[in-house]
């Protein structure tokens, strides 16, 4: 009934209250490069307009506090005050929020003074507060937690050895077993950077999740959504052909596979060179690049020195020259009727 149709005497009707409003705090203080956040800018399977803007049908209402998004503010000043809404979590004022971490966590107990890194300040000491802090603060107030990118999943590039910092990821910060409050573990998303559509493909189906409209993510064992890191970049590569043909190619610019060039892609989970990069163009192998293993557990020390043939890995190279001779025969016999 809208007001025109009241009678004089009607009662108000009460409002009907809003669905809650979910918040998504994004934790760009890690180390790191901001990857991630550039990469989401580049999504389009969904946007992140499409997201924020709630055109998608049941999505939840969601407030987003991320510092691409509100350019305009710096962690303590600028068109409102930023760093308020994590001061808010902090205090238990903001339920349910999602609290997103991109870059690795430092380890701030290996050193005498100073601070690896930080985000906003305190306002009753004046003094920053550090990335493990704000995860220590706010991991066990959140509905969930999402690790995103190979440095805030694994520790990446900051903690490879001899990095002073002691940079981990979430999990290990955390505990791989962790789990928040609403009985959500860790979702780690990574990549370096993370494909875009990966990463806004998993914070949908995340808030979906919060909302009760979804089943909870499948994780593989590295905390990994299964649907989007269950195969190998070597069964989506374009390349996989000349491999089985024992076709290798030996200098940049050939189209063969490019294993003896240092691809890692056989023992590697990704799905770049399925979905491509972006709106399905590009994806490492398939454009001329080595994979050099950014979503794994361990990148990049594991998988050093790059652009060298891996050692082991892949199928015995007399097994391989017999067999793919073979197929390559039977191929081209194929081809000729
Ligand atoms: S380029 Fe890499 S991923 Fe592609 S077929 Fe060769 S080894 Fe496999
Ligand atoms: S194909 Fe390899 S290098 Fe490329 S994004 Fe996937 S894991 Fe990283």
């Amino acid at each position: 009934m809208t007001r025109a149709e009241q009678e004089p005497g009607d009662r108000p009707q009460a409002p009907v209250d809003p669905e809650p409003v979910v918040h998504v705090l994004w934790l760009n203080g890690g180390l790191g490069c901001d990857g991630e956040s550039v990469a989401l800018t580049a999504a389009t399977q969904p946007s992140i307009e499409e997201i924020v803007l709630g055109g998608l049908p049941g999505l939840p209402r969601i407030a987003m506090h991320w510092p691409f998004l509100d350019f305009e503010c710096g962690p303590d000043s600028g068109a409102d005050s930023f760093i308020e809404w994590w001061h808010k979590a902090d205090r238990g004022e903001l339920d349910p929020f999602v609290l997103v971490v991109e870059g690795s966590v430092p380890d701030e107990t290996n050193k005498t003074e100073g601070y690896w890194c930080g985000f906003g300040t305190d306002p009753g000491t004046g003094q920053p507060v550090t990335t493990s802090e704000w995860l220590d603060r706010l991991a066990p107030k959140a509905t969930a937690v999402l690790a995103v990118g190979t440095c805030a999943g694994y520790g990446g590039i900051h903690a490879m050895a001899g990095n002073p910092t002691g940079a981990m990821g979430v999990p290990d910060y955390l505990g791989w077993d962790w789990k928040s409050k609403d009985g959500i573990p860790i979702v780690v998303v990574p990549g370096c950077p993370v494909q875009p559509d990966n990463l806004s493909e998993t914070i949908l189906h995340l808030l979906y999740q919060v909302a009760g409209r979804a089943p909870a993510i499948d994780l593989d064992e590295a905390l990994r959504p299964r649907w989007l890191f269950e195969t190998t970049v070597h069964e989506g590569c374009d390349r996989a052909g000349y491999y089985e043909q024992d076709e290798f190619a030996e200098r940049h610019g050939s189209p063969k596979c490019l294993v003896k060039l240092g691809c890692w892609g056989q023992v590697v989970k990704c799905n770049v060179p399925k979905r491509g990069w972006i709106n399905g163009i590009g994806g490492c192998p398939n454009v001329g690049g080595i994979c050099i293993a950014c979503t794994m557990p361990g990148f990049p020390d594991k998988f050093m020195p790059f652009m060298e043939h891996p050692a082991g890995g892949n199928t015995p190279a007399p097994v391989r020259a017999v067999s793919g001779t073979a197929i390559r025969v039977l191929r081209e016999i194929r081809v000729a009727r």
